[in-house]
């Protein structure tokens, strides 16, 4: 088995209570079978609280102001600290915010922009490298698996990758490098940004977060009411490698799975389409005051925790009467 993953992968730590966006809370928090039938069983005052803090008909943990009922004041987690560390997670917690793509043979792990540390290691300055590691542990794989589309997709990723890490050139060029088709001929005049069509296309998706409508709300005021000057100026406070990195997460996680739908075209749209939203997102974030720009953690729970909207969203973007090449070309041409 070959397992494959950046190199920040490792340097992940949890900022527990000092987390400005913990995953401990506004959410639902889904318990698997096996932990819930551990939680069912366990004895002493642990266990009492566990009969009362669980949700057992939804099966998750309940909530009390958009946090987890576990979760202390002082922002730690009192089934850790109470059931004798990380063995009394379920898995969901145990692995949060580590992601996994499985392929016949291979194992792609990441970490999820879910995380706002996670987010700040995949978003950092040094261009990130993809490391391997294998072992000789075999498994059955139990799907159809195409081995040959695998290896030509990772070999496109990996050529997509090389020519997006090449900063000799603005973060703009190099992106026009893979989609030629997206450039704006010269002497025309710029499209303006998409954002109506991308706050049409979020606010048809099914809120995960309590606080993610308020948070789109606030985001499409903020942003109508930019000036160009104002716009230029944030690119102070995100430079080209932020998207750079970005689009190049996107890419890592999702091309790949076209060995499953046969759709690389659709999983390109939706990595350049996620990289514009984020970047717009933190865009407004910036412009209405907010120390810590949230955007890309806050947009990754919205999409990437939740399988509907993650299938919704593939599909709204590769959808040519909504998001034709005139929306990406002026995608594009904002970052
Ligand atoms: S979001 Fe990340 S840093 Fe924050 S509490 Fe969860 S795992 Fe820890």
């Amino acid at each position: 088995m070959d397992y494959l993953f950046p190199d920040y992968y490792r340097k992940f730590h949890c900022a527990g209570g000092g987390c400005p966006l913990t995953c401990c809370g506004g959410w639902q928090i889904s318990i698997d079978p096996a932990s819930l039938d551990r939680y069912r069983k366990t004895k002493g005052p642990l266990g009492a609280r566990l009969q009362n803090e669980i949700d057992w008909r939804e099966g998750c943990f309940r909530q009390y102001g958009g946090k987890c009922a576990l979760l202390s004041e002082e922002g730690l987690c009192d089934l850790y600290s109470e059931g004798g560390g990380r063995k009394a997670f379920c898995t969901a917690c145990r692995d949060f915010p580590r992601h996994l793509e499985e392929f016949k043979g291979v194992r792609e792990v990441s970490l999820s922009l879910s995380c706002p540390i996670a987010a700040g290691l995949i978003l950092s300055e040094k261009p990130v490298r993809f490391l391997k590691k294998s072992t000789k542990k075999r498994e059955r794989f139990p799907f159809p698996f195409d081995r040959r589309l695998y290896q030509k997709l990772s070999g496109r990723r990996d050529r997509m990758i090389r020519r997006l890490q090449d900063r000799s050139l603005p973060v703009r060029a190099r992106i026009e490098g893979l989609f030629p088709a997206l450039k704006v001929p010269q002497g025309i005049t710029p499209p303006s940004p998409p954002e109506e069509e991308m706050f049409s296309a979020l606010e048809r998706l099914t809120p995960v977060c309590a606080d993610w409508r308020p948070f789109l709300q606030k985001a499409k005021r903020v942003l109508k009411g930019l000036t160009c000057g104002e716009r230029e100026s944030f690119r102070a406070f995100w430079p080209d490698y932020k998207t750079e990195q970005l689009l190049i997460y996107f890419l890592w996680v999702y091309y790949c799975n076209a060995v499953y739908d046969k759709e690389p075209g659709e999983k390109l749209a939706f990595s350049l389409g996620c990289t514009y939203m984020i970047r717009a997102l933190a865009m407004a974030e910036w412009a209405g005051g907010e120390a810590n720009l949230l955007a890309p953690s806050r947009f990754s729970r919205e999409i990437e925790h939740s399988d509907q909207n993650l299938l919704r969203l593939q599909a709204l973007l590769s959808d040519q009467k909504k998001f034709g090449p005139e929306i990406f070309r002026a995608m594009l041409h904002t970052l």
